[in-house]
């Protein structure tokens, strides 16, 4: 579909500086990508929590979330992966650039849609790869979904017949296989007080 050429940018009167500074902290997204079951959604959960907690503005983009509503339309070929990814990032954008700390869960497995992902937000973007075996992703199978996979009753399954290219320069990565959660999402606070986007 060809873009409207009649589609013009409204912007407001209060400033991103304006929402930062009255915030205490600056918008940015926290891309969170590792294998299913890595601990995604259990750290997102967390980490928007204690954020609210401190009077942080946080939202959770997450991936079985957003398959339900603004993605329902796509599924899991490497197409509808892209175009996924594609979508979240220009929510996150739009969400970022108003001053919220966005954070991101989705496996995002391929390389090329997380430089897109971060090529999009011109700096704000920290990837935290959740670096955690396939075995023991297997083994938690809090889903159940590595066992249907296994099984040949879910096909195109990160991990089994799906491939994850694993990141190379994450900001931050987290063994979420030897470190608790409390500790993976206190070194995520560590991160963004030390870069000062917490002010
Ligand atoms: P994902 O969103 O990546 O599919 P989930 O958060 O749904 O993963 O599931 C991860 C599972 O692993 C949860 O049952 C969680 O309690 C457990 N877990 C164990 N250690 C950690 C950790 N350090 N970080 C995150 N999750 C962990």
């Amino acid at each position: 579909m060809t873009q409207s050429k009649d589609i013009y940018r409204h912007e407001g009167k209060i400033t991103r500086e304006g929402r930062e500074k009255r915030n205490r902290h600056k918008g940015v997204t926290i891309w969170l990508t590792g294998l299913s079951a890595s601990g995604k959604s259990s750290i997102a959960c967390l980490l928007e929590e204690r954020l609210f907690e401190r009077g942080c503005h946080a939202v959770v983009l997450d991936g079985d979330n957003v398959r339900h509503g603004l993605n329902k339309d796509l599924g899991f070929s490497k197409e509808d992966r892209d175009e996924n990814i594609r979508r979240i990032s220009e929510l996150a954008v739009l969400l970022t650039t108003k001053g919220i700390i966005t954070i991101a869960a989705f496996i995002s497995p391929y390389k090329e849609d997380r430089r897109r992902a971060r090529a999009l937000h011109s700096g704000d973007f920290i990837e935290v790869f959740l670096n955690c075996p396939l075995g023991v992703c297997e083994q938690r199978d809090p889903k159940g979904l590595y066992k249907k996979a296994r099984a040949g009753e879910l096909k195109c399954f990160t991990g089994i017949d799906d491939p994850y290219e694993e990141p190379e320069a994450s900001e931050l990565v987290l063994d979420t296989c030897k470190d608790d959660l409390e500790r993976c999402v206190d070194d995520i606070i560590e991160y963004l007080a030390k870069t000062g986007i917490l002010m």
